[in-house]
């Protein structure tokens, strides 16, 4: 399994292509960089339509904003099972949409992920952990062979996710950062920010002394 950044300029989240047997990728940005992002897959070899199934850690417009343009691609789109009616309703105020004067069209979502779903791209396996906190349906996902934790907006390099948003819970982020802690990865890719290769692990228990 290969993971490279694709996205991440301006307000747009991180985005983590991963090259396996099916290639998927985790988050979509805005979409007001489209055109970058697609050459930097253009870099890779590799068109949107390549992309099997894109996984959204959690609706707000920065991870999802970019979704249609892979939708029309004839990407999947997987989200956790309670934030799939956001993205089919076009919702502009849970997504956040409003800040960025965005109107989402309804998208098809395909994949509603639940606690403990596994996602098999060939030998790599992601694991969705159910991390609320941040929004009431942030996954993470982990794939246990590498102890790769891409962690979206619940835990950064040195911070954690804002809880003051709609559907934000700083208890539940406190329990979901204990719960990632147990996992002890080795390497956090986050929503936002640098990605650390090694020592995830200690920066989900600074996170935890942080909060
Ligand atoms: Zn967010």
């Amino acid at each position: 399994m290969e993971i490279h950044q694709i996205g991440g300029i301006g307000y747009d989240s991180n985005m983590y292509l991963i090259i396996d047997e099916v290639i998927a990728l985790i988050d979509a940005g805005t979409g007001q960089n489209f055109k970058i992002v697609r050459r930097n897959l253009e870099q890779l070899g590799l068109k949107p339509s390549d992309i099997k199934l894109l996984i959204n850690t959690h609706c707000h417009f920065d991870h999802t904003g970019g979704d249609l343009d892979f939708l029309k691609a004839g990407c999947e789109i997987a989200i956790y099972e309670s934030e799939a009616d956001l993205l089919r309703k076009g919702d502009r105020h849970v997504t956040m949409a409003h800040l960025f004067g965005a109107h989402p069209e309804p998208l098809q979502v395909t994949q509603e992920l639940r606690e403990g779903s596994k996602i098999e791209l060939g030998k790599s396996v992601l694991e969705v952990i159910h991390t609320p906190g941040h929004t009431q349906g942030s996954i993470c996902l982990y794939e246990p062979r590498l102890g790769a934790l891409f962690s979206g907006d619940t835990v950064f390099y040195g911070d954690v996710g804002r809880t003051d948003l709609p559907t934000g819970s700083y208890r539940d982020l406190a329990q979901s950062l204990k719960r990632l802690a147990e996992l002890k990865p080795k390497s956090l890719y986050p929503g936002h920010g640098p990605s650390a290769d090694d020592g995830a692990d200690e920066l989900i228990l600074s996170a935890i002394e942080l909060i």
